[in-house]
């Protein structure tokens, strides 16, 4: 189904890519597991498989489940395309590879997520791509750098863990004056906070594992963007094979049509445990975009419009109050990842940024005291006396 842009985002969660036709009605479309499709005309079948006529082939290339996911996300970016990948890395890893060939020169950030950071320093370089990775706060370094041309901009915002924010718009023009795509990695703002392609981006990547499932039960990956550069993703993830299963498909699916409920409950969950935590003698710092004197606040400000789930902070007692801070709390698991309905917690240094060493990690400026938090959909003057019990305990 087809429905006017100017719906609602959780109109659009519901109702996008639901087919006309659902089995027996059921208002649920089941899930279709089966791996390959059967043709009595052999037309039929030559056509499909040519992509010149309707129909599946084999799940690897499409799959309606899989589609039926796609196309929610496309209808709440208001993109023209969509594609997905088994986990977000596949979509991260798929969007470099399909668009950076050897000689090229991609222009990105210190702070991307771990993951990312480790294809820019391993893999990208031995395939002939040369990297250059910018500070993160050093935005005249990052237009300088962008100016002295490049293949492709790749951009976080907020970024994992110290939620630095980036000009967006400004970036992606820098990089449209050099004829370079712009890619935004949108994982932490998710697109009820903030639509990249909106601000000028030409593709926006996922790990759906996070907020758009946000149940901790599923992994995928989303590519988002103009229909001529999402098909050149999807083709090359349908030969190289990290396409997304059908049941983790509909998990995500599910996770989605409730997305801006969440999405609305973590923005002001962790907006309430940051304020709670600035005032605290027993905190020494807090990140989180929200806060007026939060460095990238005003840009935050201009370019989303909640501030987001994650926040991370550092205690004032030092790195050995971490541990037993930690086992303090009651509502929160002590987990990697985030934008799940419960809250996770973690130091970076053994979650997200573990890929990297401890000079690596000193170097971007995450203390080893870090403590990265990400409000699920809990009540927030239960967090905020969960943390207030495990403050005192350490104090
Ligand atoms: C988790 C994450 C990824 C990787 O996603 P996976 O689903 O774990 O592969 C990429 N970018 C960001 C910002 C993330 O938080």
């Amino acid at each position: 189904m087809t429905h006017p842009p100017r719906q609602g985002p959780s109109t659009r969660c519901v109702w996008g890519g639901e087919p006309e036709y659902s089995p027996e009605g059921a208002t649920v479309p089941p899930i279709f597991h089966g791996v390959t499709y059967a043709y009595d005309d052999m037309e039929a079948w030559r056509a499909a498989g040519a992509g010149e006529g309707p129909g599946y082939i084999y799940s690897r290339n499409r799959n309606p489940t899989v589609e039926l996911l796609e196309e929610k996300v496309r209808a709440l970016e208001g993109a023209e395309a969509a594609t997905s990948f088994s986990t977000g890395m596949a979509a991260v890893s798929g969007a470099l590879y399909t668009f950076l060939s050897s000689g090229d020169r991609v222009v990105s950030i210190r702070d991307s997520y771990g993951g990312t950071g480790k294809i820019f320093t391993t893999f990208l370089p031995r395939f002939g791509v040369q990297v250059t990775l910018c500070e993160t706060d050093d935005h005249a370094g990052l237009v300088e750098e962008i100016r002295k041309g490049c293949r492709l901009v790749y951009l976080e915002s907020p970024t994992n863990p110290t939620l630095k924010v980036l000009d967006l718009a400004t970036l992606a023009a820098e990089a449209r004056q050099v004829g370079a795509l712009t890619v935004v990695d949108n994982t932490f703002a998710t697109p009820i906070n903030q639509r990249p392609l909106e601000l000028g981006a030409d593709l926006v990547v996922y790990s759906a594992t996070k907020f758009l499932g946000g149940h901790s039960d599923a992994m995928g990956g989303l590519l988002v963007g103009r229909k001529e550069l999402v098909d050149a993703a999807f083709h090359f993830r349908e030969i190289h094979g990290a396409s997304l299963d059908p049941m983790s498909a509909f998990l995500l699916a599910r996770g989605l049509r409730t997305l801006e409920l969440r999405v609305g409950r973590h923005n002001e969950n962790a907006m309430a445990v940051a304020r709670f935590l600035r005032e605290h003698p027993g905190v020494a710092q807090v990140f989180y975009p929200g806060l007026p004197d939060h460095p990238g606040h005003e840009v935050a400000r201009r370019q989303m419009s909640g501030f987001g789930g994650v926040l991370s902070f550092s205690l004032a007692g030092g790195p050995e109050l971490v541990d037993p801070f930690l086992g303090a709390l009651r509502l929160a698991h002590r987990a990697a990842s985030l934008g799940s309905v419960a809250t996770l917690v973690g130091p970076p240094a053994t979650t997200s940024h573990v890929e990297l060493s401890l000079q690596e990690r000193a170097a971007l400026g995450i203390p080893e005291a870090l403590i990265r938090y990400s409000t699920g959909i809990e009540n927030a003057e239960d967090l905020v006396a969960d943390l207030g019990q495990a403050l005192e305990h350490v104090a």
